[in-house]
């Protein structure tokens, strides 16, 4: 799966927010949106104002930007939403909440997104019992994500990094363990970002 490999920092400065992409980096005065809060290219500031459209593209891009996911690959999500039954938008960002690389990431197993994946692609960890090494992998309720024994110390040192992290009431997480446990579907108070999915939706369906 083709992924992004620029400057992440430029994502964030780009969307004139924090997407926190780079994990703990983002919480001090090294993030680059503090120091240059104005979107990246030489003539960026010179931007004339932003139009209807260009407003709902925003909304999107920002989505697929914090969840790390390209365009083919939101298609697909935003067709499956449609699909299902509720509230398309609700859908939508449930899909990409139940991704295993944002499980492992929101239980407090990985310092970044990215080293979720990483960690996801290189067969660390088990969802049931069984090595799951795909990181766009949806969890169901009931489904338990385990580390793998050798992998554990890694692991266990970024859970201690980010022990103050809130996690989600969708999951259980067992530190000890260092076991997730999906406890139900996640809804859209679970989902931690300021994203107006409704415009998202307008934009997707024309
Ligand atoms: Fe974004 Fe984090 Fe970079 Fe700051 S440090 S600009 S929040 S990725």
């Amino acid at each position: 799966m083709a992924r992004y490999i620029d400057n992440k920092c430029k994502l964030c400065r780009r969307e004139g927010m924090k997407l926190f992409l780079k994990g703990q980096r983002c919480f001090t005065d090294k993030c680059s949106l503090s120091r240059r809060d104005y979107p990246p290219g030489v003539h960026a500031q010179r931007r004339s104002k932003v139009t209807d459209y260009g407003l709902h593209l925003r909304e999107k891009q920002k989505l697929k930007r914090i969840y790390g996911v390209l365009e083919r690959q939101f298609r697909l999500y935003f067709k499956e939403a449609e699909r299902l039954r509720g509230n398309t938008g609700e859908n939508l960002l449930s899909l990409l909440e139940r991704r295993l690389d944002n499980v492992v990431l929101s239980s407090g197993f990985a310092l970044s997104r990215n080293h979720a994946r990483q960690l996801i692609n290189h067969g660390h960890f088990l969802v049931n019992g069984r090595r799951v090494d795909i990181p766009s992998y949806l969890v169901r309720p009931g489904d338990k994500v385990t580390v793998k024994e050798k992998t554990k110390k890694l692991v266990a040192d970024a859970f201690e990094i980010n022990k103050s992290q809130v996690v989600p009431d969708w999951l259980t997480v067992a530190g000890d363990a260092l076991q997730a446990e999906v406890v139900s579907l996640p809804r859209r108070e679970h989902v931690p970002h300021p994203i107006q999915e409704q415009l998202i939706i307008e934009l997707c369906s024309k």
